[in-house]
């Protein structure tokens, strides 16, 4: 029987308080949380700030010796019933995020929801490899172990909060870490019902804790605090100049992983059907997609039977409720950001881009806006050069391999890298100077767990993703013995 304050979403009770150390917590003050999908006031949630932030840190800190002595093998079942909760959840979990986000429902529920719960399988599974490694050196073994760092403090967007939490709380969990997850304040429900998922698993009280509020408030709050050893934050570029200061004052270790301006290249050797469909494919989910590749590159020679190709897949971009099965581009998030979008929208009008569709609200609701695409696109104006996330794309043209290598790299970003081409050779060259964490070779959004993941430049600090996440979340010793040197 759940206690504290509760709220019925899309037909699950979903608690709107923090969860700390093993039980809820409620705040005086609450914020507003509003469904983007039509402006229904779902809850209004607990509002934390440096009181619950202490006592969640407090929470994880005693936690930690008892989680982490369980070693690998010991987490492993716990993790997995964690991971199997959250599969059993999963029709909740996607409808909860839905009404939160606006995220497409089918979506979360064949491919999000199951994706977070691999999260969690996948480095709890991982983290038996690294027991055990030695390096032999002439006159010594060199034992390597992956201590756990101790309280790890992990932020996260609205876009994808359930799957971003994930693939922070997995690997620091399966490295024997405690966390407090502050959830991000436009959609923070999915984190919630996380916490309820592996408190019915068996994870003991302090190892997850999750704390709600703003995140000039709650979050600042976590980042500043002297006892957190670890900061995995994923958000924009410019609220981690913000967390960077309170990292750097304590030099607590801080993996970023930011926005992304990311090109998409189509060479006129590529197939074209594939990569019409797979441009249009950059609108769904409104192009609110740290991933999606914005900036369409198109070889000169092919260009204009591409348009219509484009034009073509584009048309299939409806527009509507996320919780219908034929819509692919749902509401922006918030009116807010609904009119950062359309600000730059307007501007790249005024400076002479050309709306060749979209470019305006869409006719289903507030917050929905037209899928976009600018052509005739100066590489740099602002349209091209900042992240909108929302459903606009630019068109640019290439004529030479160098030039549109320089085009790609004409950013401050370097997150990701879409490429269509059925040259080998080509696409290697291109693939290789393009600055990107992650280039796509003829296919876009695959991504194996046990790749590294993150940006260059703006686009983050380190890399997540099988072993670069435990480098992360652990303190890595190495315990050097002379040979035959005990009895
Ligand atoms: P945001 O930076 O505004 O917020 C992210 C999180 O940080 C939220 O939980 C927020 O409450 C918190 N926060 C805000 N100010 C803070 C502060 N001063 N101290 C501590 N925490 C604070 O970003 P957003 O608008 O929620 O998300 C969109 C951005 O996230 C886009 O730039 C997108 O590209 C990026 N993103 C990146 C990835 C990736 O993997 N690289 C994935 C998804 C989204």
């Amino acid at each position: 029987m759940m206690s504290g304050n509760m709220a019925t979403v899309a037909g699950v009770e979903v608690s709107t308080d923090h969860w700390i150390d093993g039980r809820r917590v409620s705040s005086p003050r609450r914020f507003a949380n509003i469904s983007p999908i039509d402006g229904s006031h779902i809850a209004d949630v607990a509002a934390g700030g440096k009181a619950e932030v202490d006592q969640a840190v407090a929470a994880a800190r005693k936690a930690f010796p008892a989680w982490a002595a369980l070693g690998p093998k010991g987490r492993l079942p716990i993790l997995k019933r964690f991971a199997e909760g959250i599969k059993a959840r999963a029709n909740e979990l996607a409808a909860v995020e839905t009404m939160d986000n606006g995220s497409l429902l089918l979506g979360n529920v064949h491919r999000v929801v199951p994706r977070a719960a691999q999260n969690i399988e996948f480095f709890a599974e991982w983290a038996l490899t690294l027991e055990g490694h030695s390096i032999d050196s002439p006159e010594v073994v060199n034992h390597v172990k992956y201590d756990p760092a101790g309280v790890a403090a992990l932020i996260t967007p609205w876009n994808a909060p359930l799957m971003l939490t994930t693939w922070k709380v997995g690997p620091a969990l399966a490295a024997g870490n405690t966390v407090v997850v502050k959830p991000p304040e436009w959609a923070p429900l999915t984190c919630s019902l996380m916490a309820d998922i592996a408190h019915a698993a068996g994870i003991p009280a302090g190892v997850l804790n999750v704390v709600q509020g703003i995140g000039e408030e709650a979050g600042d709050a976590l980042v500043n605090h002297p006892d957190v050893d670890r900061i995995s934050f994923t958000g924009s570029t410019d609220t981690a100049k913000i967390i960077g200061q309170a990292a750097a004052r304590s030099i607590t270790p801080l993996s970023a992983e930011l926005g992304g301006k990311s090109p998409f290249i189509v060479c006129a050797d590529a197939d074209l059907d594939a990569a019409a469909q797979t441009v249009a494919a950059q609108y769904m989910n409104a192009g609110q997609v740290c991933l999606a590749g914005t900036r369409i590159m198109v070889e000169k020679s092919i260009e204009e039977g591409f348009l219509e190709k484009v034009r073509a897949a584009s048309s299939h971009m409806i527009v509507g409720d996320p919780r219908d099965k034929d819509t692919r581009v749902g509401p922006l998030i918030h009116k807010e950001h609904f009119e950062r979008v359309a600000g730059f929208v307007e501007r790249a009008k005024a400076d002479g881009a050309v709306p060749l569709w979209g470019g305006s609200r869409a006719n289903f609701g507030d917050l929905y806006f037209q899928p976009t695409l600018f052509a005739h696109v100066d590489p740099f104006l602002e349209i091209a050069q900042r992240e909108v996330f929302g459903p606009v794309l630019t068109w640019q043209s290439f004529s030479s391999d160098d030039e549109v290598i320089e085009l790609a790299n004409n950013t401050k970003y370097g997150l990701a890298a879409t490429l269509f081409s059925r040259n080998e050779a080509r696409a290697t060259r291109i693939a290789s100077q393009v600055v990107a964490g992650t280039v796509w070779v003829n296919c876009f959004f695959i991504r194996d767990l046990a790749a590294p993941f993150g940006g260059s430049r703006d686009s983050g600090i380190g890399r997540e993703g099988g072993s670069w996440s435990f480098d992360f979340y652990s303190d890595i010793k190495n315990i050097s013995v002379r040979k035959g040197s005990f009895a």
